[in-house]
């Protein structure tokens, strides 16, 4: 299905600010509301579809990925599919856009808007997990092919005493006495959109509409205790220093048998004893001596995945850049894009000399050939010069 442009979805020009973009958004959500057009599906679709455009266009990256590339740029971290996504997952995200006040959206709770519509989803609040995060140090030779890691961590694992319930062995649960099982508790409260009821979860129960009668003694009733587990994760390559990998379902146990939260990777670089990384881009730095310099010659130089040579030519100047093409780092999340190896040659003049080295260079030193020659400009440092002051 194609999708509308993302600035004509909100109705602002591709040079709208963050604040144009902000207002827009904003008054596109409160427009198309599920609570003020229940039951209303285009509506609803409308809601979804301004949440995905301001998500990518209130997102730098995102917005000059997509800019640039249209919707094919965002990759498949790009924002996320209008039709998959979830009311809470709106409100999560740009919570904060529906004002601060307690009675405003921010403390919305989203299992209340569809009581007045057809379809109302499960209020049952199934237990997640808390995230886990780690950092994770690769060199650029992980980086270069992506890697497999297993990983030791120190987290929350199922209670095994209960087996993930919290309940004591042979112990039943009992109906909530707050919410009488429902798992939420309702609330009639004024907002900025009228009068509103809302739903909260219950604070018993936590929204499990039961509570355990005689609690396990080990996870005391959370089923769930503080362990160890070793974790598989695929870093794919290409990434880069201070990046967050989010690796669904391996974070902490959810309390009483429920979905584990997610783990969060933080990429850290070790820097590299011989190559330096600019982007997807590494550079080295080599040395000929001023023979070869003058007469050219063939250098090996290092990468990171083997041994490469290249021709420097007669006359080579010091401090010379090659670029060699495709030699760099692949692009994160598209492999078959890779950056280049920038090697810069200088000419290697020794420190100390010995009385022979002197004695020829001496004599070098009158030949035609080897006196500067005056005309001879490198412009790319007047073209430096001019960038400083321009
Ligand atoms: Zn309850
Ligand atoms: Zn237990």
């Amino acid at each position: 299905m194609a999708k509308r442009d993302y600035y004509e979805v909100l109705g602002v020009s591709k040079t709208a600010s963050d604040d144009e973009l902000k207002k827009a958004y904003r008054k596109l959500a409160l427009k198309y509301h599920p609570d003020r057009n229940p039951g209303d599906k285009e509506a609803e679709e409308k809601f979804k579809e301004a949440a995905e455009a301001y998500s990518v266009l209130s997102d730098k990256d995102k917005r000059a990925r997509y800019d640039q590339f249209g919707e094919a740029g965002l990759g498949s971290d790009g924002g996320f599919s209008g039709a998959g996504m979830d009311m809470n997952d709106i409100f999560s995200m740009f919570g904060d856009l529906f004002g601060g006040r307690g009675g405003g959206f921010s403390g919305f709770d989203f299992g209340g808007f569809s009581s007045g519509g057809g379809s109302r989803r499960s209020s049952r609040r199934v237990n997640k997990g808390s995230n886990l995060r780690i950092r994770l140090k690769l060199t650029l030779e992980d980086i270069e092919k992506g890697v497999e890691k297993k990983i030791k961590v120190s987290k929350y694992v199922p209670c095994k005493t209960c087996n993930g319930s919290g309940a004591r062995a042979g112990s039943g649960m009992d109906t909530c006495p707050q919410c009488h099982g429902s798992g939420v508790i309702i609330q009639t409260q004024r907002t900025i959109l009228g009068q509103m009821q809302t739903q909260s979860v219950c604070p018993t129960c936590g929204g499990e509409g039961k509570v355990i009668k005689d609690k396990c003694p080990d996870c005391h009733g959370d089923g769930i205790v503080k362990g160890e587990d070793i974790i598989t994760i695929n870093i794919p390559a290409g990434v880069q220093d201070g990046m967050q990998l989010s690796f669904s379902g391996k974070g902490n146990a959810g309390a009483r048998n429920g979905v584990a939260g997610d783990l969060i990777v933080s990429i850290e670089e070790i820097p590299h004893s011989v190559f330096e990384r600019n982007g997807n881009d590494i550079c080295l730095q080599t040395y000929v001596t001023f023979p070869q310099a003058v007469q050219g010659t063939t250098i090996e130089v290092p990468t990171l995945t083997g041994k490469v040579k290249f021709k420097i030519e007669q006359g080579m100047p010091s401090g010379k850049i090659y670029r060699l093409k495709g030699k760099g780092l692949p692009e994160f999340q598209n492999p078959y894009t890779r950056g280049d190896l920038l090697v810069r040659v200088d000419v290697w003049v020794p420190k100390n000399t010995t009385k022979q080295d002197r004695e020829l260079l001496d004599k070098l030193d009158t030949f035609d050939n080897f006196k500067p020659n005056p005309t001879q400009k490198d412009r790319s440092f007047f073209d430096k010069m001019k960038d400083m002051f321009s």
